[in-house]
């Protein structure tokens, strides 16, 4: 069975102040001995078990900023990939880049490499907010990316925006979503900002020099949001996902359907399943040293956790109530050998009843009001 593929390259040109990913902010990267660090790995690992035999259905080079990397790099990940694994002739290929990054003749190299889809870290098109955000490019270099990416010719494109900045207004949201539609994307994520720990943002908040908007303002703009979208042409699919016809992004859906995929690169997750349980791994999260590691064993792991039947069931279910589609009830019991209702008893009636959950045409699904609590209504499967 072919499966997905996700690289990671951590550099960024700097930090975002609430960014938590691996991501490193660097003037100069290695990025001769990080590329060969990725193709040792993938020689490695496309010898093992579940990824030998199979052949890739979609690639997906995230960060960090993939597209600090020359069009020359990515296409020598793309031919390895070809090489050791074999690309399906109609697997989705993203790059996500900064439009910070990106002119002409980048983007017709990365297209000529074989990547078929960009996403575009907007962000937001109101440069205040820009700013606020600690991005290093502005809203015109975004429109300007966009209009190059599509001339460039790729299929598809993705455009992410947040919502609930300080300061921003519902209005700010509404023009965003506006101007993400205007540049022909056929698909938009839309996420909410939030406070992690460990970053700029998180001290900032602790200390009392930024202040979060209300969560009833964020509940109204993520109502909003789903709602403008729709009129746009964009139907939500995931919660924090929009897309036209033919726009869903198919690598993010394997994560969302709990199949499994294989991560390469500084901290990079991978995840099997394994009969009915199954198992995540971790690489090493410092580049340098997953460098090291990658070039002399062809491997970088740095953890693993096995998961028994009952953790990877509630997983499943977690996941896939991200889908507005939800899930069928018949596929989950194939997976995991029991029907829905003997493995976790009725569904609590504050969730059917409260509204929340809907059973129906053999499949479970949030409803409109669920999406809002989507967290804690997979928490009780969890
Ligand atoms: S560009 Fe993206 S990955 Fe890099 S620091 Fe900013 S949010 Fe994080």
């Amino acid at each position: 069975m072919a499966f997905s593929l996700y690289v990671h390259i951590p550099y960024c040109r700097s930090k975002c102040p609430y960014c938590d990913f691996n991501s490193h902010a660097a003037a100069t990267w290695p990025e001769d001995d990080y590329t060969r660090a990725l193709i040792a790995e993938l020689e490695a690992r496309s010898r093992e078990r579940p990824w030998s035999g199979d052949c890739l259905s979609t690639i997906f080079f995230g960060g960090g900023t993939p597209s600090l990397f020359a069009a020359s790099s990515i296409a020598r990940v793309l031919d390895a990939c070809e090489k050791f694994c074999g690309i399906e002739a109609d697997a989705e290929l993203t790059l996500e880049a900064n439009p910070g990054t990106l002119d002409a003749e980048k983007l017709r190299g990365l297209r000529r490499a074989g990547i078929n889809r960009i996403s575009l870290g907007a962000q937001s098109f109101k440069d205040e907010t820009l700013k606020f955000l600690g991005r290093i490019h502005d809203a015109e270099q975004t429109r300007r990316s966009a209009r190059l990416a599509l001339e460039a010719g790729f299929e598809h494109l993705n455009l992410d925006l947040i919502f609930a900045v300080p300061g921003q207004t519902v209005e700010d949201l509404l023009c965003d979503l506006d101007q993400a539609a205007a540049l022909q994307s056929d698909h938009i994520s839309c996420y909410n900002l939030t406070f992690e720990e460990g970053t700029p943002f998180f001290a900032a908040l602790k200390r009392g020099r930024i202040r979060p908007l209300p969560e009833s303002v964020e509940v109204r703009m993520y109502a909003l949001a789903r709602r403008r979208l729709a009129e746009l042409g964009y139907a939500m699919y995931e919660v924090s996902n929009y897309a036209r016809a033919g726009g869903r992004c198919r690598h993010n859906l394997t994560y969302w359907r709990a199949q499994n995929f294989l991560g390469i690169g500084a901290g990079a997750h991978s995840y099997a399943s394994l009969g009915r349980g199954g198992r995540r791994w971790w690489n090493e999260r410092v580049p340098a040293l997953y460098m090291e590691r990658a070039l002399g064993a062809g491997e970088a792991q740095s953890g693993c956790e096995e998961l028994n039947e009952r953790t990877s069931a509630g997983e499943f279910v977690f996941l896939n109530l991200r889908l507005r589609e939800g899930f069928a009830l018949d596929e989950f019991a194939q997976r995991f050998g029991r029907r829905f209702d003997d493995y976790f008893g009725p569904i609590p009636a504050q969730l059917l009843a409260g509204g929340l959950l809907v059973r129906d045409n053999g499949r479970l699904r949030l409803t409109e009001r669920g999406l809002e609590l989507a967290d804690a209504v997979a928490a009780e499967f969890v």
